[in-house]
């Protein structure tokens, strides 16, 4: 039997009926308030477990209701409580990553993936450190938005944290503390773009300043033909050198990581991905072969993989290039990933490119992990522009402003004469589909995130966020329409 709240804050609150999970004679639900979307706690009044959440509590003859903030406190003894909202490792399972720089897109990436009836598995929650400093959140923040979104769908079947392109010790850290399942490291500093163009004398040079553990005679890899399924590649020297050399210090970091993460995560099922995909060049067969080998030879285990493939992968906007030689190059890929994993394929700045999923998807034989971030911002300034056009508008002046600056840390080919001025389109959602202005709004979302106001208060922020939890349910429609066409390609046979 629920009872309503009788505190005066949560006056006119109106039940979310789909979150309600009733469990061993206690009931768990949110309800949205005119102060907020808070928790609520119903069971006996003497009930241990009531003690566990901090807010106010009412009475109502032997049963208690307590009405509580969403704080990372009361999101940490919920876990205790309902198991299934603790991230876990997923295996091979062909995967999603749905970043979400707001903390409020959850909701709507639930119902996309339940769509997908057990067919795809989702990362809930995946932020990059990079992506926290932009935004301002810390990984624990990250940890809780995306639970409160589960808890809201009532999601049970499992979901991974992917605590992405992680670069230090210190990263691994503060992830394991928060709770996060799925370690991607990037070792892309220490690619050696030199490599690439280098002859025999040099890049034998180069190879001496390797860790002794890698050297040429350990890999076992010079002077034979390796075969992966239809692939038959010769390690001469120069080919092993080449790749020695490009990624050695690569795998060596990674390597490195890797064990931190294992001593540091104790009895913890974890799960770690290695990726490369940020890097100047991309990643031949053969290097892919080198990587996999000696990673394995030093005992190194991951559940994915993300090479640079060849064409653009750029933010937010469909591949670039030609299908043909990608699909050519992910087949190499994907069969080096069978023969030696077997391990996903990871496709990284995975979102909107949509003309790959299919060819991906056979390609891999559902061995494959889509990692999507900024795309579901884009999708809340789309729904932003729905609900107030002259904010929309304001913001994305705001951003051909910024565009020259932001666009500097990404691998992007929108020019801002090219993007359409507010007063060209008849509709200001239009400038979301066109591929300038996609990729305008898309790297300055962290200056729109941080401004602030000559007062100090921000300059969007707040009224961001406030337009999209008043209509969350907007939101959460135009996320799922959008997901749905980033994971249906990736159902096979359907
Ligand atoms: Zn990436």
């Amino acid at each position: 039997m629920y009872i309503t709240s009788k505190n005066e804050n949560d006056q006119g609150s109106q039940l979310l009926h789909q979150s309600v999970v009733t469990l061993d004679r206690i009931i768990y639900s949110l309800a949205k308030t005119p102060n907020g979307i808070r928790l609520m706690v119903q069971a006996d009044q003497d009930d241990f477990r009531l003690t566990l959440f901090d807010g106010e509590r009412t009475h109502h003859g032997n049963e208690t209701l307590v009405s509580a903030c969403l704080t990372s406190e009361n999101a940490a003894a919920l876990r205790t409580q309902l198991p299934w909202l603790k991230p876990v490792a997923l295996g091979l399972k062909t995967s999603a990553g749905m970043g979400d720089r707001l903390g409020l897109a959850t909701p709507g990436h639930v119902r996309a993936i339940r769509k997908m009836n057990g067919k795809i598995a989702p990362i809930f929650t995946q932020q990059s450190i990079r992506e926290n400093t932009r935004t301002g959140r810390t990984p624990q923040q990250v940890i809780d938005d995306a639970m409160w979104g589960i808890f809201q769908e009532n999601w049970r079947d499992g979901y991974g944290a992917d605590a992405d392109h992680l670069k230090t010790t210190d990263d691994i850290d503060v992830c394991l503390k928060a709770g996060y399942s799925f370690f991607t490291v990037d070792p892309g500093e220490f690619v050696d773009n030199r490599a690439e163009n280098a002859d025999l004398i040099n890049l034998r040079n180069y190879a001496k300043d390797l860790p002794s553990e890698l050297n040429m005679e350990h890999s076992g890899l010079l002077n034979q033909i390796i075969t992966a399924e239809h692939l038959s590649l010769t390690f001469d020297e120069k080919t092993l050198l080449k790749s020695m050399v490009k990624y050695g210090r690569a795998v060596w970091h990674v390597f490195k990581m890797y064990q931190y993460l294992l001593k540091n995560a104790g009895a913890r099922p974890v799960e770690f991905e290695v990726s490369v995909d940020e890097t100047d060049n991309p990643t031949s067969h053969a290097e892919h072969v080198y990587i996999a080998s000696e990673l394995r030879r030093l005992g190194v285990k991951w559940v994915s993989l993300a090479p640079r493939f060849v064409g653009r992968f750029e933010k937010g906007v469909d591949y670039i290039g030609d299908l043909k030689d990608f699909e050519h190059d992910i087949k190499g890929h994907a069969a080096i990933a069978r023969v030696f994993g077997p391990y996903k394929i990871s496709l990284h700045s995975g979102s909107d490119k949509f003309s790959i999923y299919k060819i991906a998807a056979q390609a891999t034989r559902g061995l494959v992990h889509l990692k999507t971030a900024g795309t579901s911002y884009l999708e809340a300034l789309r729904t932003i522009a729905a609900l107030d056009p002259d904010f929309f508008k304001e913001i994305y002046e705001f951003c051909r402003n910024r565009f020259e600056t932001d666009k500097v840390s990404y691998h992007i080919s929108a020019q801002l004469s090219h993007a359409p001025i507010p007063s060209a389109v008849d509709h200001l959602a239009e400038l979301l589909d066109n591929f300038d202005a996609r990729e305008i709004l898309h790297v300055t979302f962290g200056s729109v995130l941080k401004e602030k106001a000559p007062d100090g208060s921000f300059q969007f922020f707040d009224r961001l966020i406030r337009l999209l939890k008043e209509n969350s349910e907007l939101y959460a429609e135009n996320i799922e329409r959008h997901f749905l066409r980033h994971l249906t390609p990736f159902v096979m046979n359907e």
